[in-house]
């Protein structure tokens, strides 16, 4: 029988704008929107952060709160993960929304150098966002995006800091961090295999390799990860003409690899989370 893949949509980011790519959603409403064409599409997960009217990025738990809301009532099961990423807030504001109790929510744990900044994730600040997930019942994904915040992860696993079984998405080809590179991307795999055996991993590869990952994720048995937050093109000729585009893209191409895409009862079972209400 075939695996089931989760497909995860990230929907917009806290960089990409209408000048990018005019299909990037904005506006709560326009993220519902984006959101629920990408989960007719086979997208089983959403990816979320939250913008102004004006685009800029807000950690705002309100519009966080509108979001969920919003995605609940028209993505019925889909899985909701926030993200506590550093572009929308600083320190413990990046985590003001895990109260909502959303499924899921991000959580890097340790720093590393971005395309024109570092992304900070202080021991104190890594500490803080689990124990408030572990409050609210909230499932990390851990964003690895480099081999020690594996070790970090599966320490903190071990220690109780968060709740099992591990969620870890591997993420290549940010500037400045881990570039996309199979080897090192096998050696992930093993490496938390070893580590934590139950745990369960997706695949992020962030411009123009997206696609890449995909593959390379369905291939070897993991999950995927796609939308416009990590690449708002569809190839080096054209723009991709939205979230559910790339969405259809990874389900289609999941036969090839002997993979279908989760159903969101299947995605839940997968990473140990409750049945939809
Ligand atoms: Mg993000």
């Amino acid at each position: 029988m075939s695996k089931p893949c989760i497909i995860t949509v990230a929907i917009t980011g806290s960089l990409p704008t209408k000048k990018d790519n005019p299909a990037v959603p904005i506006t709560i409403a326009e993220q519902v929107e984006s959101t629920q064409a990408a989960f007719e599409a086979g997208a089983t997960l959403a990816h979320c952060h939250v913008r102004n009217d004006d685009g800029t990025p807000t950690s705002s738990p309100e519009r966080f709160g509108q979001l969920v809301e919003g995605l609940k009532k028209h993505c019925p099961g889909m899985i909701v993960q926030v993200s506590t990423g550093g572009r929308s807030g600083a320190g413990r504001e990046r985590g003001g929304m895990l109260s909502l109790k959303p499924d899921m929510a991000s959580l890097s744990t340790g720093s590393v150098n971005f395309p024109t900044r570092v992304y900070e994730n202080s021991p104190d600040l890594v500490e803080w966002l689990a124990s408030e997930m572990l409050t609210y019942h909230v499932k990390p994904e851990i964003e690895a995006f480099d081999l020690s915040m594996i070790f970090k992860a599966a320490e903190m696993g071990k220690a109780g800091k968060i709740a099992g079984p591990l969620h870890v998405q591997f993420v290549m080809g940010v500037k400045n961090a881990m570039p996309v590179d199979r080897a090192t991307f096998e050696y992930y795999i093993t490496t938390l295999k070893r580590l934590a055996p139950d745990a369960t991993w997706t695949g992020a590869g962030i411009g123009r390799d997206q696609l890449t990952l995909n593959e390379w994720s369905l291939e070897l048995g993991g999950h995927c990860r796609t939308g416009l937050e990590d690449n708002v093109r569809w190839d080096k000729t054209k723009l991709a003409p939205s979230n559910a585009a790339l969405v259809k893209r990874v389900a289609d191409l999941c036969g090839k690899y002997g993979r279908r895409a989760a159903t969101v009862e299947e995605a839940r079972a997968l990473l140990s989370l409750p049945k939809a209400a």
